[in-house]
């Protein structure tokens, strides 16, 4: 992806070029990226570059373009999703390759990772600096990927092949967003249709990940703001604290969504660990061990832990989001189904 940019940064290329006929079938490997990763992830993720001199350029320089359009959306969820499928993509193509290739890869991101040869170390494969790790694993929930439960010498973690792959598909998602992270002042006008229509597909997609993971008698309009924005978050695929996963899911069973629900919406929209996810959501639901439900935490918590971003009128005075949910549940219509989640709220 470097190298890629470096190439087409070193052809001098201004945007205004690509509304020459000779870029129509780079724009449309750029375009058919971005909706494919919008539709499906997953299927996105798997997809093999092809392998003809020319395809192969088409797919090289693409991915500028890629990036150029989706920066034009200005849509968060275009961006974050676009940028977790092209790191779960490269993910998926690095699975095969060899170690070398691997370092290689590390060493473009200034890891200093190193390959270990002392076979006594097996299973581990490379050696990676602390803050490296640290720096990439910190989004991952699995307690495998804590620093305790890893070796560590002098400062160097060992890591094996699949975790190096795991780590770089962070660092590649976080380099992509890095490179979304900014604004297009003007755009060619041939491009807008483009932009236009990815940003109607995005908002399709919303739309379903909303329709068929809530049930009917939860009321997303009436979400909180620190809720909505974890939701969010998660529904784009991006990283969210323990304690922002512990409340989105304390308070959806608490707003009345069976555990099957809950376990549903985190597997769609995300690549959470199926068994550890379903074992958290049915404790959290009071389903599995102590048998105690919980409910989310409250307001002065999430505040400490920077959860509460931004406030509605209706969290004057609320001590927990599920106040907050009632009292906007009540500016909702009639004709919406609000009866039965406040009932579930009123039992809090
Ligand atoms: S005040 Fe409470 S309900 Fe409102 S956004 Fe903050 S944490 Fe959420």
């Amino acid at each position: 992806m470097k190298d890629a940019a470096d190439h087409v940064r070193q052809m001098g290329l201004d945007i205004s070029d690509l509304e020459s006929d000779f870029f129509v079938p780079f724009l449309d490997r750029a375009e058919k990226r971005i909706h494919d990763a919008l539709l499906d992830m997953s299927a996105y993720s798997k997809t093999q570059p092809r392998d003809e001199p020319k395809d192969h350029e088409i797919e090289i320089f693409s991915f500028p373009i890629a990036i150029m359009l989706v920066v034009a959306t200005e849509e968060s969820f275009i961006k974050s999703r676009y940028a977790l499928a092209e790191a779960k993509r490269a993910s998926a193509l690095l699975e095969n390759e060899e170690k070398e290739k691997l370092l290689e890869i590390t060493n473009n991101f200034g890891w200093n990772a190193k390959l270990v040869d002392d076979l006594s170390f097996q299973p581990y494969s490379f050696t990676v600096n602390f803050p490296i790790f640290l720096r990439n694993a910190t989004g991952f929930h699995d307690k495998n990927w804590k620093l305790v439960n890893h070796l560590l010498v002098d400062g160097a973690v060992y890591l094996t092949t699949r975790e190096v792959s795991r780590l770089l598909e962070e660092e590649v998602r976080k380099y992509i967003e890095n490179r979304l992270d900014t604004t297009i002042r003007s755009l060619p006008p041939a491009l807008f249709d483009r932009v236009n229509k990815l940003r109607e597909l995005a908002a399709e997609k919303q739309e379903q990940i909303r329709l068929e993971q809530m049930p009917e008698r939860v009321v997303m309009e009436a979400f909180p703001p620190c809720i909505k924005d974890v939701y969010n978050r998660v529904s784009a695929g991006r990283p969210v604290s323990h304690l922002g996963r512990f409340g989105l899911t304390s308070f959806m069973i608490s707003i009345g969504m069976s555990s099957e629900d809950v376990f549903s919406f985190f597997r769609s929209v995300s690549d959470f660990n199926e068994r550890m996810t379903r074992y958290q959501v049915e404790h959290i639901a009071g389903t599995r061990g102590s048998g105690t439900k919980y409910t989310p935490p409250n307001c002065a918590t999430l505040h400490t832990h920077g959860i509460c971003v931004s406030r509605d009128p209706e969290c004057q005075g609320a001590v927990n989001p599920l106040i907050c949910y009632k009292r906007k549940l009540k500016n909702i219509p009639e004709e919406q189904p609000v009866e039965e989640a406040e009932s579930t709220t009123d039992n809090k």
